[in-house]
């Protein structure tokens, strides 16, 4: 290699590769982004005087994480909304107090959001209602979202805005909570959040979502994450259009991987986009859909699911299809099984997103399949009290099984679904590695990894969720220079202290864009 042409020269390093072939480093050398070396101390007399060196201290450095599922819209909308999580409320009357101030600063009539509410740790043990929200705000529509996503609370205007009235029926996939004794909504809704979302409450402006995106950037990079894959169902062509604006002015740091919508597949195919298209900054990724049970019956129904996973299978594109409980995971391996059936491609790694309860024979079928999991270990430790409290005994050993999953021979990657859990790649390697909630509770402790088995879920098995494990990932000579450097060692470290891990600097395409 001609060392003269290296860029940077990251030295004195506890490099941990990911890389098989070569664990352990002590330097890394980056030239056009990309990485050219990978060696000992002993390999700087190569580079010294013709490259900018790091000297690390003998801090750990890793590949950069990659965050295999989240929703980065949805978060810099999050970001810009009132927090309502239990970092910074503890009670309904919290909450109150918070939409209360938010609404002095807000002119009537503009909707006020409040985000990250969780009620198993609220001091009343419930969900809020409209009463709550309109004794706070009574001329603003309100809405509020719980921590999952999965429902939300709007009150008394928000709900008129909404068009939402004792007599309007549950949606399809949506559910209308109710009060016992009159009957009128109570405010509460579940699996409506998106349909609020996008036909009600006005979309963020130019100036919001930039703002958004400059916080969800940042957020990221502190955390160390250098690629995200953006799972959102409704992405078409102009979150497309977005994202490369967004890139283009600088404003998104890490490599993007935008999933797309079933709605959106003959649009974008038809002006010419396809599975993979793009660069190493913004790429086209997989189908996504969405599958659920809210009211009682599979939405989409199972023959729906299987013909538009068909579809976008024969388009040469991946199908990522989220699937929480039992039933939805049964019939999204019936999908794919069929799919396959119909006709066999090479390596078309369709994936499973969340993939929460996976029973044996369901773990059988999705390893026969070569499905790629793609868990979210955090939401053990986020959730995982909930899940001991509410999860039948009988599907507890079946929760979020990342042990099983590895043993089984399937290639699960981590995320973080931001913003339903925080992005912070450190919590949910504590996770994997502890299986233990935030109480300390831990949920079915047989299913912890190791640290370096967690880590790869975290980066290499990341890139191979998208299909970019020859890109990036690891440590290796002729992939791209993503890496992070680590206040400690996370297969070093106790367990316990993993969480607490800090980032130190991220770098992306050979260059630091984020030091502590
Ligand atoms: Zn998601």
């Amino acid at each position: 290699m001609d060392t003269e042409a290296a860029d940077v020269v990251l030295y004195n390093a506890n490099v941990l590769t990911i890389d098989r072939r070569r664990p352990r480093a002590e330097l890394v050398a980056v030239k056009d982004g990309e990485i050219v070396w990978v060696g000992t101390n002993d390999d700087l007399a190569l580079f010294k005087g013709r490259s900018k060196l790091i000297n690390c201290e003998g801090k750990t450095v890793i590949p950069g994480f990659n965050d295999a599922h989240i929703h980065i819209m949805a978060y810099a909308s999050n970001l810009l909304s009132v927090d309502c999580s239990p970092s910074s409320v503890t009670s309904i009357s919290d909450i109150r107090e918070k939409i209360r101030q938010q609404a002095e600063r807000t002119p009537r009539g503009t909707w006020i959001k409040g985000r990250g509410y969780n009620e198993f740790y609220l001091a009343e043990h419930r969900h809020p209602n409209r009463h709550d929200l309109d004794q706070a705000a009574p001329y603003h529509p309100v809405r509020l979202t719980q921590r999952s996503l999965h429902a939300c609370v709007l009150n008394g205007l928000g709900l008129s805005l909404a068009g939402i009235s004792m007599e309007t029926p549950d949606p399809p996939g949506g559910l209308i909570d109710r009060e016992l004794d009159t009957g009128e909504p109570s405010g509460l809704l579940f699996g409506m959040n998106s349909y609020i979302n996008e036909q009600v409450i006005p979309p963020l402006s130019e100036k919001e979502l930039r703002q958004g995106v400059k916080l969800a950037n940042l957020s990221f990079l502190s955390s160390g994450i250098t690629s995200v894959q953006d799972a959102t169902v409704r992405n078409g062509f102009d979150q497309w259009q977005t994202f490369r604006c967004l890139k283009e002015r600088g404003e998104l740091a890490p490599r993007v991987s935008m999933m797309l919508g079933l709605h959106a597949l003959a649009d974008l195919t038809e002006r010419g986009l396809y599975y993979g298209y793009g660069d190493s900054w913004l790429s086209l990724g997989a189908v996504k859909f969405t599958l659920d049970e809210t009211s009682g019956r599979l939405n989409p129904s199972q023959g729906e699911l299987n013909e538009g996973v068909f579809q976008a299978h024969r388009a040469g594109f991946q199908v990522a299809i989220h699937a929480v409980e039992e039933s939805t995971v049964e019939a999204a391996a019936a999908a794919l099984e069929r799919c396959l059936l119909l006709n066999t491609k090479a390596d078309c790694r369709h994936r499973l997103e969340h993939c929460s309860v996976c029973t044996p024979p369901l773990l059988r079928r999705l390893k026969a399949i070569k499905a790629v999991v793609v868990t979210q270990p955090a939401f053990i430790y986020y959730s995982g009290e909930r899940y001991l409290s509410d999860v039948p005994g009988t599907q507890l050993p079946w929760l979020y099984r990342t042990g099983s999953f590895l043993k089984s021979g399937l290639k699960p990657a981590a995320s973080s679904d931001c913003p339903v859990a925080p992005c912070n790649p450190l919590v949910g390697l504590y996770a994997a590695v502890t299986r233990k909630a935030e109480s300390g509770q831990a949920l079915s402790p047989k299913e912890t990894i190791s640290p370096e088995e967690a880590l790869r879920m975290y980066t290499l098995a990341g890139a191979h969720a998208s299909l970019e494990e020859r890109l990036k990932g690891s440590i290796e000579v002729g992939k791209l220079a993503d890496m992070v450097v680590l206040s400690a060692d996370p297969t070093g470290v106790a367990p316990e202290e993993i969480k607490d891990i800090c980032v130190e600097k991220t770098i992306i395409g050979g260059e630091v864009v984020w030091e502590r």
